[in-house]
């Protein structure tokens, strides 16, 4: 197939590869940034969206095709204004130099916090603890206090006491400091997390969507506490938990030496490997429709169909014609190996001279390519009526006769075969067929010669085939 191995020259070239690494890299951080934002629906809508597409233009589904080549221009434009934020956010994170800070290397640190929480929440003591990732948080978190301290079982629960006035809102631990207390968080914007929870746990889910940071709830309500990280919610009960959960957060971050053996999470790499397919998929789909267009002459044979039964087509006619063609270029090389034919239907015609014009339904041509013109543009043909006829079958006589001898009779076996032959003025002159010749400079003696049938091509036999002849020759 020429086809499949010129597409996979193409894939094999650098420039594909980027190609599709670039457009791979771009799904995977999408995908990322959306799941987090809990907009994974729209995400799954899109998806469909592209498969049917891709399923469509398989299945050559001209209707669906239109829809999309009509409508996608502006759907695009729809989903950019749809999505702002988050492409925003794309964008800036795809900019954006993570935060050089301090290793924090002291995991007494998040034992620390673990026992704070666990007390707070055996104390029925609301709070938020933040420990940011990567990327700035700035820009989502308002009001609160400034404070650069080192981190204490004694300070925590004093600022979450109730009787604090810096009890609400949140706290944030940044580089091993605990930088800021009383801080208002951006509220989630998904419907994931259910209604039973109030602010506080909406707007950890918040700052949780939309950056990489992580928070931890210790619910007033509930007594229970909570980590937010990626747009989830786990639950946490003990102090080992909790002081896991942070130290993976924190490796995730590049803030702690990861393990000697780091191992990428397993949905990490499923999540690259359908990018990478589905950014292959989608290119080749775009490739196949968009390869380079080139213009051919070809040269074709013209096949004409049998006429009505009692019509037969007369004079010359033209057995090829050139196909001036348009397409993409691998379509019109594998055209050029597998020439078509054009087919020229006769047995709906009528009786008489006519002018047929080649066009594109005369010949199957693969999609995609297009005929421009062809050379004759036009054939003249004449069908005449043909009638059924025995015809004389004439010996054909070449030379003379060696020394004096003579002929003294002929007889040919068969003599009259049963043809049909074309009702025109031309053709009534010589109404007979000849054998093949017969040379008389090598006939001595009473001879019996087998002869085929010779005869002009509008002339043929009713039995399909000629019949085999006997010619007897008696001499004197
Ligand atoms: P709990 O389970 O502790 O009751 P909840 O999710 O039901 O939590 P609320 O009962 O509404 O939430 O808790 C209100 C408290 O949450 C506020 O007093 C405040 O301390 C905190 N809070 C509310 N909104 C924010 C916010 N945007 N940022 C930080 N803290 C907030
Ligand atoms: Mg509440």
């Amino acid at each position: 197939m020429p086809h499949a191995v010129t597409l996979i020259y193409e894939f094999l070239s650098w420039r594909s590869v980027l190609d599709i690494l670039l457009i791979a890299a771009g799904l995977f951080f999408l995908y990322r940034t959306l799941l987090r934002l809990g907009t994974w629906k729209i995400m799954a809508g899109i998806l469909l969206a592209l498969v049917v597409f891709i399923l469509a233009n398989a299945l050559q589904l001209k209707g669906i095709e239109w829809i999309y080549h009509n409508v996608s221009n502006v759907a695009v434009l729809g989903l950019i204004i749809i999505f702002q934020p988050e492409l925003r956010k794309v964008l800036e994170k795809a900019v954006s130099v993570p935060p050089h800070r301090l290793r924090d290397q002291d995991t007494s640190l998040h034992a620390l916090i673990g026992e704070a929480l666990v007390k707070l929440a055996q104390e029925r003591c609301g709070a938020i603890i933040v420990f940011p990732g990567k990327e700035p948080i700035n820009g989502k978190i308002s009001g609160g206090y400034q404070l650069n301290a080192v981190p204490s079982l004694p300070l925590i629960l004093s600022i979450f006491d109730s009787n604090s006035p810096g009890h609400d809102g949140a706290v944030i631990i940044e580089g091993g400091k605990l930088t800021q207390f009383g801080v208002r968080l951006p509220m989630s914007q998904s419907t994931r997390l259910s209604e039973e929870y109030g602010t506080r746990h909406h707007a950890a889910m918040g700052l949780a969507e939309q950056t990489d940071a992580l928070a931890l709830v210790v619910s007033e309500e509930r007594g229970k506490v909570s980590v937010f990280v990626n747009g989830e919610m786990h639950p946490v009960r003990t102090t080992d938990e909790i002081a896991k959960a942070i130290v993976s957060h924190q490796r995730e971050m590049g803030f702690l030496n990861r393990d000697s053996t780091p191992k990428i999470r397993k949905r990490t790499i499923f999540q690259i490997a359908a990018s990478l397919i589905i950014a292959i998929v989608f290119w080749s789909t775009l490739i196949i429709s968009q390869r380079e267009v080139v213009e051919r002459v070809l040269p074709a044979t013209i096949d004409y169909t049998t006429p009505a039964e009692d019509l037969v087509l007369v004079g010359e006619k033209a057995n090829e014609v050139k196909l001036y063609l348009s397409g993409p270029k691998s379509e019109i090389d594998n055209l050029a190996n597998n020439p078509p034919s054009v087919k020229i239907d006769l047995s709906k015609m009528a009786k008489g001279s006519q002018t047929i014009i080649i066009t594109s339904e005369n010949l199957r041509l693969p999609k995609g390519i297009t005929l421009l013109d062809t050379s004759p543009q036009q054939l003249k043909l004449t069908l005449a009526a043909v009638v059924q006829k025995n015809v004389p079958i004439t010996p054909q006589i070449i030379g003379k006769l060696p020394g004096n001898l003579k002929i003294k009779q002929i007889t040919v076996i068969p003599d009259t075969v049963l043809v049909t032959i074309p009702v025109t003025k031309e053709e009534k002159i010589n109404e007979e067929v000849l054998t093949t010749p017969i040379y008389l400079e090598s006939i001595s003696t009473d001879s019996k010669l087998f002869c085929k049938v010779i005869a002009r091509p509008s002339i043929q036999p009713v039995a399909k085939r000629w019949p085999d002849v006997e010619v007897i020759i008696e001499l004197k």
